[in-house]
């Protein structure tokens, strides 16, 4: 039967208990659909304990107009996590984190700084910083993580290394709709006059990574689908860039695996993506599948 944990200090006497058990961990920020309910059910067929975590973290929110209309659905995710199996939920009250006298930081470095970092300075060290509580207060053996958080994976892998966690991570394909539409919590705050217009982000990511494998991506095709995508009616794009798989630095002659990575904003809302090109080379302003 599923358990519903709100309080740190019976957490803490819970999993005194279950030390010698395997604890499968799922962060999220709550607000489910299917892309959570898939990693959720990939966690629960491992062998051990699955323990999810529910908390809008405010650390990792650089606005606070954004953190205030983070969707909320506690009511309808509690019966889901139930209805799939899960263990322990785990909801930290407001103890858990005073984000206005909380001063220690976790900061991962480089990789931090962009992409999703660029523009939202402050991010990843709000991330970085509560999952090093949640590795520290369950000592979990694997975590399990989406890739539509492509850059959070890598920023996460590097400070389970960095401070010699023993925390394996597993990762998740993008969830998407029939239409191609990642799913994200965020979704349900788009307008219903702009949902239609969302698609555009996929629908670029699938054209830019079909003219790649015929090697007809020349660089300057970036902008065309920026300027696309602001016709569409979104308002901003944050960023449209071909980046290294292993440490997203930025593509030269050596071969190597890619994605692209798409942030772009709707009625204020910021959504993001990102899609698997294969292997490439960057020569004369071409990105050139070698697969
Ligand atoms: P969030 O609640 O947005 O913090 O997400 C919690 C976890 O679910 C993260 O590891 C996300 O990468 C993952 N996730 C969110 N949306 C999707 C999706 N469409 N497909 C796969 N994983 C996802």
């Amino acid at each position: 039967m599923t358990e519903v944990i709100l309080k740190l200090n019976l957490l803490n006497k819970k999993f005194k208990d279950l030390r010698n058990h395997h604890i499968n961990f799922i962060p999220t920020m709550g607000n489910l659909h299917f892309g959570h309910e898939s990693l959720i059910r990939k966690a629960i067929a491992k062998k051990g304990i699955s323990v999810v975590s529910i908390f809008i973290n405010p650390l990792q929110f650089t606005e606070n107009k954004d953190f205030k209309r983070y969707p909320k659905s506690l009511n309808a995710d509690l019966g889901l996590l139930k209805r799939l199996g899960v263990d322990y939920i785990f909801l930290p009250d407001a103890s858990f984190l005073k984000s206005d006298i909380y001063t220690t930081n976790v900061s991962v470095g480089n990789i931090t700084n962009l992409l999703c970092g660029k523009d939202r300075p402050s991010h990843f060290d709000g991330v970085a910083t509560i999952i090093v509580k949640f590795l520290n207060i369950l000592q979990p053996q694997s975590i399990f993580l989406g890739e539509k958080d492509f850059q959070q994976i890598l920023i996460i892998k590097k400070l389970i290394k960095d401070l010699n966690y023993s925390t394996k991570v597993i990762t998740h394909k993008i969830v998407r709709e029939k239409n191609g539409l990642a799913y994200s919590s965020r979704n349900s705050i788009v307008s219903s006059s702009n949902r239609e217009k969302v698609i555009e982000i996929y629908q670029s990511l699938k054209l830019i990574q079909t003219e790649i494998k015929k090697n007809k991506f020349i660089n300057s095709k970036i902008n065309f689908h920026k300027k696309k995508l602001i016709k569409v009616g979104f308002e901003k794009i944050n960023y449209l860039e071909i980046r290294k798989e292993k440490d997203l630095s930025i593509l030269g002659k050596e071969p190597a695996q890619c994605r692209i990575f798409v942030s772009a904003v709707i009625d204020g809302v910021r959504l993001i993506d990102n899609m698997k090109l294969g292997k490439l080379i960057y020569k004369k302003n071409f990105y050139l599948s070698t697969s």
